[in-house]
């Protein structure tokens, strides 16, 4: 529950009040970095932001996203637990601050990767430097063949953005979502950046019919997941559409007064309230 909290704060921060956010080495300062092992060669890094996937073998080491740049050096330290030597590779699954704050450091001996409108989003934004860029940028997808692992980064479209990336190692049986999954929690469409709740339903809907029992799946935030809380939140995203559906042409205010579905209410959390949500519905049908 801390890290939803940490993330909201973090969110908040960097963007509208960040004139007057505190100095940003004491927001992070009880940020620990967690490494799970989830097959031979593959972890999940947790810490404050987006969950990093790594691979790790005779090839080196590979990362799925990066969290902070504030937190790089404790995500080096946590690495170093697992393998000594530096990163080659980072995967980025989408241009948010809290999956590519990393990018300037890990980019010193790595290169990075990600989906064109990775780098399009990230150039326009003037807070953030040249360093955090990726280097090499695809459109439907990249192949990476290392450790002896087939990783697959697949764009399926727009859905929490117009430049996501999932990754998948389909022989280990674990894929990483990047923000296409929140799990147990109303997601963040960021609809600012070409995101569309009914893409992110059919982007979960597609990755859900690659999963199995034993499947693995690193969510963007919250807790390791499987197939049983992935189909959870599809059934999620799909009765907010409709009961969305319901409402269309009514004034907003009335979508807040009807509120989501009783089954969905502790859903909310810090950052996408019950309200956010709806607010997210609304814009998505009235727009
Ligand atoms: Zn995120
Ligand atoms: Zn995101």
């Amino acid at each position: 529950m801390i890290r939803y909290g940490q993330l909201f704060l973090l969110l908040w921060s960097t963007t509208a009040l960040a004139a007057q956010a505190p100095n940003p080495n004491d927001r992070f300062a009880n940020v620990t970095i967690e490494a799970q092992q989830l097959r031979p060669g593959i972890h999940m890094l947790t810490g404050a932001g987006g969950n990093i996937g790594v691979s790790s073998g005779e090839d080196g080491l590979l990362l799925i996203d990066d969290q902070f740049a504030p937190l790089a050096k404790r995500i080096e330290a946590a690495l170093a637990e697992i393998q000594p030597g530096p990163v080659r590779f980072v995967i980025n699954t989408h241009h948010h601050g809290d999956h590519t704050g990393g990018n300037a450091h890990f980019g010193r001996d790595g290169t990075v990767f990600a989906h064109h409108n990775v780098l399009k989003h990230l150039k326009a934004d003037p807070k953030v430097s040249p360093e955090q860029w990726p280097v090499v940028t695809f459109d439907d997808g990249i192949e990476v063949h290392f450790n002896g692992q087939r990783i697959r980064v697949i764009h399926l479209g727009a859905g929490h953005t117009d430049g996501d990336a999932l990754v998948w190692f389909e022989e280990q049986g674990v894929l990483h979502m990047g923000d296409l999954f929140f799990k147990d929690r109303f997601p963040y469409v960021d609809q600012t950046h070409g995101g569309t709740v009914r893409g992110y339903t059919e982007r979960v809907r597609e990755a859900l019919r690659w999963t199995d029992d034993q499947t693995l799946i690193i969510p963007g935030h919250g807790d390791l997941a499987n197939k049983a809380d992935l189909s959870r939140f599809l059934t999620m995203l799909e009765d907010s559409l409709r009961w969305a559906e319901s409402m269309k042409g009514q004034p907003k205010d009335a979508w807040h007064a009807a509120g989501m579905p009783e089954a969905y209410r502790d859903w909310s959390w810090s950052f996408i309230s019950e309200t956010r949500w709806i607010d997210t519905l609304w814009r998505e049908m009235e727009e």
